[in-house]
């Protein structure tokens, strides 16, 4: 897949790398206030807003490591790179207003299959409203690099940092975990069974929400928006990319504080459940340690447990402790284990 010996497609040294650039970037159009010069020239210049603080946030991926061509439609995986990082500037608090596209491409990949990336880029771009300002292109020896800058804007009391949980404070999820890594897990099986059986139709009717979740995640754009109409201030915040006990952890040790994290509290969407059923995994781990589920975590103050309880986005799933109380997981079965970056640790069962 994606070898351009095809001689319908045109390959990149075709165009060269301005005419790519040229290319791939005349259908970008400007459209925040806040930016003053997009692509095209040395640099991008932006006018911050008056009293807004800037936040700015980078993440790279590269093919092998991040993604693979093989089940990732190069779409998908455009609209996919541009969400994991507007998923950092939201876990800011933040507004997104722009970004910049590096990549770094092979000459196994035809000019057609560049536009289909960027086709992805520009529909999640249009989508969540931030221009797209400048980026880089270079030539790699094989695999396909994508590097984005996402760049936000918030005052500085809204912004939510990692550092802020105190004890007592809630801890709260937005929509629900496991289902992304699970979309993989079945993407995985389905490219596994077509390389014995190219024919093979799958039935994938089932997995269809664990199959999106993976390959075209949604940033919470909306929960920004959300808190400031509940008036509830976040005291610390993250995203969920790698797994919400890790997440879970990061505030914890930034904020030098402990945890008690209640398993049957986790949302679970029920393709989750029945397809931890039918690969014979436990959704608990699943949801602990799975990642990529893109969805947000935060702490608030116990008198804002009034102004979230009641709406379906957010969920408390725990509460924040002193430091000294550890993290824990309050088990089904009302045990307490000790949490741990990947998913908690079954050996050492306290109390
Ligand atoms: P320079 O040589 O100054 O780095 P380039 O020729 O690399 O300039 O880039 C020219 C313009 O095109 C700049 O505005 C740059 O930000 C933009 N640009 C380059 N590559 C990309 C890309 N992959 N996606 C979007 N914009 C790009
Ligand atoms: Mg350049």
């Amino acid at each position: 897949m994606f070898e351009n010996k095809d001689t319908s497609k045109t390959p990149i040294a075709q165009l060269g790398e301005f005419g790519l650039i040229d290319h791939l970037a005349k259908n970008f159009e400007i459209s925040s206030k806040t930016t003053v010069k997009g692509i095209g020239d040395d640099a991008a210049v932006l006018a911050p807003e008056k009293g807004k603080q800037l936040v700015v946030t980078t993440d790279m991926l590269v093919e092998g490591v991040h993604f693979d061509l093989s089940y990732m439609p190069l779409k998908h995986l455009g609209y996919k790179a541009v969400m994991v990082n507007l998923s950092d500037v939201y876990a800011m608090n933040a507004t997104a207003q722009q970004i910049t596209v590096s990549i770094a491409v092979s000459n196994r990949f035809p000019v057609e299959a560049m536009e289909e990336l960027y086709s992805g880029i520009q529909t999640a771009a249009a989508l969540y409203k931030v221009d797209v300002v400048g980026g880089d292109t270079t030539s790699s020896t094989s695999g396909l690099v994508i590097s984005i800058t996402a760049i936000g804007t918030a005052t500085p009391e809204k912004i939510a940092y990692r550092t802020g949980a105190k004890e007592n404070d809630l801890l709260v999820v937005t929509g629900d975990l496991g289902a992304a890594y699970l979309g993989l897990q079945v993407l995985e099986r389905e490219k596994q069974v077509y390389k014995v059986n190219p024919n093979s139709q799958p039935d994938l009717e089932k997995y269809t929400y664990l199959i999106e979740r993976q390959l075209k995640p949604e940033a919470r754009k909306d929960i920004g928006g959300l808190l400031a109409e509940l008036e509830v201030q976040p005291t610390s915040m993250i995203d969920i990319s790698d797994g919400l006990s890790s997440e879970i952890i990061h505030i914890c040790k930034s904020s030098a504080v402990g945890c008690n994290l209640y398993e049957d509290k986790i949302p679970l969407d029920p393709q989750v459940i029945s397809a931890c059923e039918e690969f014979n995994l436990d959704s608990t781990t699943i949801a602990l340690s799975g990642g990529e589920d893109y969805e947000l975590l935060f702490t608030v103050s116990t008198e804002d447990f009034p102004k979230i309880k009641a709406n379906p986005n957010l969920t408390v799933i725990g509460h924040i402790t002193k430091e000294s109380e550890g993290m824990h997981l309050i088990t089904r079965a009302n045990t307490k284990i000790p949490l741990i970056a990947r998913g908690w640790n079954a050996m050492e069962e306290s109390e």
